[in-house]
């Protein structure tokens, strides 16, 4: 199947960025949203991001402009009837999700293919609640987007080898690189990189290491770009404790229990980076270690 365009729901982080590498890859965007605020925010920083590529000479001003023009906004979620693909990437909570699947699939096309950015929940389980489970499948972007080169294609127990296929082709047209994972809790990247970043939660809990050490020691020691309690706070440790209690529920083993420490930071509401506060402080000049 030819997929032309695309409908994008949730304007978030993820939705944003996901647009801007549709746009710039020549497909039509159409993106929804709830909340007019995030329509509006995610255009200017897919203006701001893309701006960021042609200083730096990776993107021409007429391609940056063609781009802009491919993309439309809507608050009403029907206007996605026409899309070839659906990349649904809105707020991580199931019943969004299974709602926004539902007021959509009555206005699509027998065709077109279903697909959700979740980082999470069961591709299985969302795919069954639809009209068209064999035409659904994960498509699971990295953070940030246009800079991250991976694509997760996790295919549903029903998923059709044409579905996989043509999300296949898709991501290779955006220059991407997709990796086939199955429908298990938090799939492959997460899957492994959640344990680490827990595990060294833990060496920090038990005093092994301060939060200085454990960083540079897997930089330095293990050629890591950036240490591991270093990139919770880029995730956000709300979302690093969530991830760890859905392959602690969903594969019942006590290896991957959250740390008691990684909780008491998300209760105390420092999550990292976007409050300015986890395992750095980020309000001053430099980042210093909490602990
Ligand atoms: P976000 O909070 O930045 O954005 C979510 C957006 O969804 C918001 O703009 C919100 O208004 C919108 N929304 C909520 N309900 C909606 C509805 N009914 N219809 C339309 N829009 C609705 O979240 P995010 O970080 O962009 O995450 C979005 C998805 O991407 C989640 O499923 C998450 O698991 C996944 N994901 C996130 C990351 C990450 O690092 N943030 C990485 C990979 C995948």
């Amino acid at each position: 199947m030819d997929i032309r365009s695309v409908g994008v729901v949730g304007a978030g982080q993820m939705g944003s960025g996901i647009a801007h590498v549709f746009a710039l890859a020549g497909y039509d965007v159409t993106m929804a949203d709830v909340n007019q605020d995030s329509l509006d925010r995610a255009l200017a920083q897919i203006d701001r991001n893309i701006e960021r590529q042609v200083a730096r000479g990776k993107v021409t001003a007429e391609a940056k402009a063609a781009a802009l023009a491919r993309i439309s906004r809507t608050m009403h979620l029907p206007d996605l009837g026409a899309s070839d693909l659906i990349i649904e990437a809105a707020t991580e909570r199931e019943s969004v999700k299974d709602q926004i699947f539902r007021d959509l699939v009555p206005h699509l096309k027998p065709e077109t293919i279903l697909t959700s950015n979740t980082s999470s929940i069961s591709i299985t389980r969302l795919a069954s609640r639809t009209d068209r489970p064999e035409k659904f499948m994960g498509f699971h972007f990295m953070n940030p987007v246009p800079v991250m080169q991976l694509v997760e294609l996790i295919r549903g127990i029903a998923t059709d080898a044409e579905t996989f296929q043509t999300c296949l082709l898709v991501v290779e047209k955006l220059g991407k690189t997709a990796a086939s994972a199955e429908d298990f809790p938090a799939f492959i990247v997460n899957r492994i990189l959640m344990p680490m970043i827990n595990e060294a939660v833990y060496t920090l809990y038990e005093g092994v290491g301060s939060v200085k050490s454990i960083d540079e020691s897997l930089k330095l020691g293990a050629n890591h770009p950036m240490g591991p309690l270093e990139l919770a706070d880029f995730i956000g440790l709300d979302t690093c404790l969530a991830i760890m209690n859905v392959l602690h529920d969903g594969l019942a083993d006590t290896k991957y229990r959250p740390c008691p420490l990684l909780t008491k930071y998300v209760e105390a509401g420092w999550l990292g980076r976007k409050t300015e506060r986890g395992f750095y402080d980020y309000r001053g000049p430099v980042p210093v270690p909490t602990r």
